[in-house]
């Protein structure tokens, strides 16, 4: 048993995500909600889900916590800027609008570029608003003017509890542990170095979540919870060498969800590829096979000009592979719902 750092959510009394304060108090209606692909003996049981608004923006919820990912919500057209003379067109529209989000407990940013957390979601944000990251960017959001005030980093395999206010009658509260993961959005050697000169390509994580219930965690003890589900999001990574560390670091114990970030981004553009700084089709079905997840469900495959690999392409991989029953695919605006189960804390 380790003790971690903590987060106390209050998501009964939620700080504000927006400057502008204006946020109304609903849930999070999706088009369609699709459930477990395989395990029809799952259909009803579901507890959580996880909500597609467009890129790498998500937003899971489980018992009463609200957690999104890398938001942004930039429209067909607009423009971002990923570093020295590398811009991107928007194609697509976010499922829904900033301020038509219901209230949320904290972001988790992958990493600090601008179709990841977009200027308006920046100029937007309530300063005091709960995001966990890495070291790079809490740099950069801390040291602003107007800077944040509430930013938690976290390295490679670094932990933070993020814990729950709904007790239930044995006194136990949902914890979510998130763990920094390893991610390579540049291939190594001459290009990295360069990168590292230019600061073109910030540096990323990926995160596990693990989902469960703890005993005692408002007493301090910060206890490790058990794991009830766990979800394991790739973040914006190539298939490098540095990936098979999370096996390692699972010793054993299973993803039940894993989020793929596709679309082959390639810079200065994809009709001029010189370089791919997400995974395609083909290192999306690598990662499949080394993470082993139940459940997988693609993101950040056809939002931008630099995406080079679409879903389509990902989807005869796995057609190829024999693994359709291993999927979920999810349109901006659907949900997928699913299965936390119930454990004791301690278990792993
Ligand atoms: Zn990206």
């Amino acid at each position: 048993m380790s003790s971690l750092d903590s987060v106390q959510l209050k998501p009964s009394q939620r700080q504000p995500l927006l400057k502008s304060r204006a946020q109304r108090s609903h849930s999070l209606e999706a088009s369609t909600t699709k459930s477990h692909p395989r395990d029809d003996a799952l259909k009803g049981t579901e507890n959580a889900s996880l909500y597609f608004v467009g890129t790498a923006t998500t937003i899971l919820e489980w018992e009463g916590i609200r957690l999104m990912t890398d938001p942004n919500f930039l429209h067909a057209g607009d423009q971002v800027h990923l570093g020295p003379g590398v811009t991107a067109e928007r194609r697509t529209n976010p499922a829904l609008e900033l301020d038509e989000l219901p209230s949320l407990d904290g972001i988790l940013l992958s990493h600090y570029h601008e179709d990841h957390f977009d200027r308006d979601v920046e100029d937007a944000l309530d300063r005091n608003f709960l995001i966990v990251t890495t070291p790079h960017a809490r740099q950069c959001l801390t040291a602003k003017d107007e800077s944040f005030c509430n930013v938690h980093a976290l390295d490679f395999f670094q932990s933070l509890l993020l814990v729950g206010d709904r007790a239930d009658k044995n006194e136990t509260r949902p914890v979510i542990k998130v763990t920094g993961m390893p991610g390579k959005h540049i291939p190594s050697g001459f290009l990295s170095a360069a990168n590292d000169l230019l600061g073109a390509v910030p540096p990323t994580n990926g995160w596990m979540l693990e989902l469960g219930h703890g005993k005692g965690q408002q007493q301090g003890s910060n206890a490790e919870p058990g794991v009830g589900y766990r979800i394991y999001i790739s973040g914006d990574t190539l298939f490098v060498d540095d990936l098979k560390r999370i096996p390692e670091w699972l010793n054993g114990e299973k993803i039940d969800l894993m989020l793929i970030h596709l679309g082959g981004t390639s810079i200065p553009s994809a009709s001029a590829p010189l370089v791919m700084v997400t995974m395609d089709a083909v290192q999306g079905l690598k990662m499949m096979r080394l993470m082993d997840p139940d459940v997988t469900v693609p993101i950040h495959f056809d939002d931008y000009s630099v995406f080079a690999s679409p879903l389509n392409d990902f989807k005869k991989e796995v057609q190829g592979a024999g693994m359709e029953g291993r999927v979920v695919y999810l349109d901006r605006g659907e949900k997928y719902a699913f299965t936390v189960r119930d454990c004791a804390a301690g278990a792993r």
